[in-house]
């Protein structure tokens, strides 16, 4: 199962054994995504590396400048024209270096940034395919949050700190050789030093690596403090709940805040500690060879050489902590990004256009026997009790009962938002789970309480329900549905945007973009949420009449809350508490002397 609550997260330290062979392997398994890139990423690499190797060169070739022309040297203009020629020799090999590091910045981030943006797709393919019970379990907005920066750290890595690792390696280990090779007294003296300052680093990059990831979950807090507040905006002003929800999310900040500066003090007195023994152990080293040099132990060139591959040494091991703190973030983001691209999806996803239906047109005949169920984020609680309910084809079946009673679970049952804990849901005889799901769901339809509509235009709203519908299809849809007129009126008429940045349409007109998506999709199988909130005469007249054409010859579930409006349906199912209480035609319910459908109805019909 994979670990994305808050508490898991919360300053938890991973496993010490983070960075070892296992953790690794397991992360290179994101590098399939590298594959389809190799050539050009293996490139970027080897052209790194040659660059790094050109660095060495150039205090190994300074310091035979220097020789050239020292006096000590033997004295002639012959040496000073092998100086030139050095000279010209470095030049032309920085410009190589140059080059090479061009290649190698722009291959990388080419390759890096294309396969992050697939492993970003599957991803996205990955998280919209799980199951619903996936998402009950967790905060979504910090699921979101944290999952991006998780990416963006992948990003860095590949693009960054992978290569500086290689780099500073090679200058590390190149460099140490060039002073052995130069002088394995004054190496030995550096060297000295050397095991101190790399304890020190460890420790320290162990430490800011545990604030670093309290950081991001007291910031990934304060993202979710922001997304809910302006989800519910309206219920935040109509509390003028501003202030309330501006302590929480300041609250937040100063949790975010103390840490943050916590791991900023010891991140300031890290990077001091490491300017102040890396420039001591040039100190040192430099105060040797002048010793060495007075006597005779060592020529200038040498010292000089020494000197400039000592700074790439110092400069390659101040870097290690913190690319070694990074590659160990770097596994702790693969590590999440993995545990979500192996949940079990309850749909694969793929680009490209759906495939065609192999299933034939459902005839739309339903079945609940026995069914019982419990949501598995609250096991223990058994919602739906043994319920058996039959719809034949064409059907309207009402479902009434008290708030709670189960009535949006049944739906979420039909729709195979989840499977029966017990029992069995039948679509035309056959268990639903022996279809693909997919396709069942694309003979389904549903017309929620609710309706959302997505950022764009009329036209692309209504066409949701069959991606791809042309012009025509749409605008018959929406005149079936009761819609054309109220469109049509809009300056812009279907391309009309709606959504956030887009003009709001009224509950009733959102109603009628809705009941014409479904008519487009043409489903066999329909379920309505009826709206709670009554609309005026007009308008609820004249949804009325855009359903009764949807319904037509369709199995309709309509979840009533209106007792009204389910007179003249098939049948109505009462329940209560999860179970199926009653079930007859509006009459036959009425008849029952102290029937819950009776005394629903005797509450609604009293005023
Ligand atoms: P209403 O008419 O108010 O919409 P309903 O009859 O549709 O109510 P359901 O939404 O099906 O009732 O809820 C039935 C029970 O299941 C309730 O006790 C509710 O708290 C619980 N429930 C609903 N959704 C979930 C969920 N995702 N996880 C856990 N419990 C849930």
């Amino acid at each position: 199962m994979a670990r994305y609550s808050r508490n898991d997260q919360a300053g938890v330290e991973l496993p010490k054994a983070k960075l070892n062979r296992e953790s690794l392997g397991q992360a290179l398994e994101l590098f399939k995504y590298l594959r389809p890139y190799r050539a050009r990423f293996g490139a970027a690499l080897l052209a790194l590396m040659a660059g790094s190797v050109l660095s060495l060169a150039f205090p190994y070739l300074a310091g035979r400048i220097i020789d050239g022309v020292m006096p000590t040297a033997g004295a002639g203009s012959g040496h000073l024209v092998g100086a030139d020629r050095t000279a010209l020799l470095l030049v032309g090999i920085l410009a190589l270096q140059a080059g090479f590091s061009y290649f190698q910045a722009l291959s990388l981030a080419t390759a890096g940034q294309r396969c992050l943006v697939d492993l970003r797709r599957d991803t996205y393919a990955r998280l919209i395919s799980l199951p619903m019970s996936f998402f009950a379990q967790r905060r979504v907005g910090e699921l979101a949050s944290r999952l991006s920066a998780d990416l963006i750290q992948m990003e860095d890595t590949l693009t960054t700190i992978l290569p500086q690792f290689l780099r500073q390696s090679i200058l590390l280990i190149g460099g140490i050789g060039l002073i052995a090779a130069t002088s394995l007294k004054l190496t030995g003296v550096m060297l000295a030093s050397l095991p101190v300052v790399i304890a020190i680093a460890v420790v320290f990059g162990r430490r800011t690596r545990k604030i670093w990831r309290e950081a991001q979950d007291r910031l990934a807090d304060t993202a979710t403090i922001v997304e809910e507040t302006l989800q519910g905006i309206v219920n935040v002003k109509a509390f003028a709940n501003e202030t309330y929800e501006l302590q929480r999310y300041h609250e937040g900040l100063g949790k975010f805040l103390t840490i943050t500066l916590r791991g900023a003090r010891l991140r300031a007195a890290f990077v001091s500690f490491i300017i102040f023994a890396l420039f001591g152990c040039i100190v040192l080293v430099l105060w040797s060879g002048a010793h060495m040099l007075e006597r005779g132990e060592i020529t200038m060139g040498g010292l000089t050489r020494f000197g400039l591959c000592t700074t790439f040494v110092a400069g390659a091991m101040g870097q290690f902590a913190e690319l070694y703190s990074q590659l160990q973030k770097a596994i702790g983001a693969t590590q999440r990004v993995r545990e979500l691209l192996r949940e079990p999806v309850e749909v694969e996803t793929h680009l490209g256009p759906p495939a065609p239906s192999t299933l034939p047109r459902l005839k739309g005949e339903v079945a609940f026997e026995n069914v019982s169920f419990t949501y598995p984020s609250r096991t223990g609680v058994e919602v739906l009790h043994e319920v058996t309910l039959a719809a034949a084809p064409g059907q309207r079946i009402a479902l009434v009962g008290p708030s709670g009673a189960g009535k949006s679970t049944l739906i979420s049952l039909l729709l195979r938002l989840y499977d029966p804990t017990s029992g069995r849901l039948l679509i035309d005889g056959r268990d639903a789970r022996d279809y693909p799901l997919t396709e069942l769901r694309g003979q389904m339809s549903m017309v929620p309480q609710e309706v959302l509509l997505f950022g764009g235009s009329i036209a692309e709203n209504i066409a949701y329900g069959k991606p791809g519908a042309n012009q025509a299809e749409i605008e018959q849809a929406a005149r079936q549905a009761n819609a054309h007129d109220f469109i049509t009126k809009f300056p812009e008429g279907y391309a009309t945007l709606v959504g956030d940045r887009g003009i709001k349409l009224s509950g009733g007109q959102r109603q009628r973009v809705a009941i014409a998506r479904a008519i487009l999709k043409n489903p066999a199988i329909l379920i309505l949420d009826e709206a709670t909130s009554a609309l005026d005469s007009e308008s609820e007249g004249l949804i009325q009449q855009a359903l009764e054409t949807l319904m037509r010859g369709r199995t309709s579930f309509i979840i009533a809350h209106r007792l009204a409006t389910v007179r003249h349906v098939d049948r109505i199912i009462v329940i209560a508490d999860g179970r199926v209480v009653e079930s007859g035609t509006h009459e036959e319910l009425q008849a029952l002397e102290a029937g819950v459908y009776r005394r629903l109805a005797a509450l609604q019909f009293r005023d």
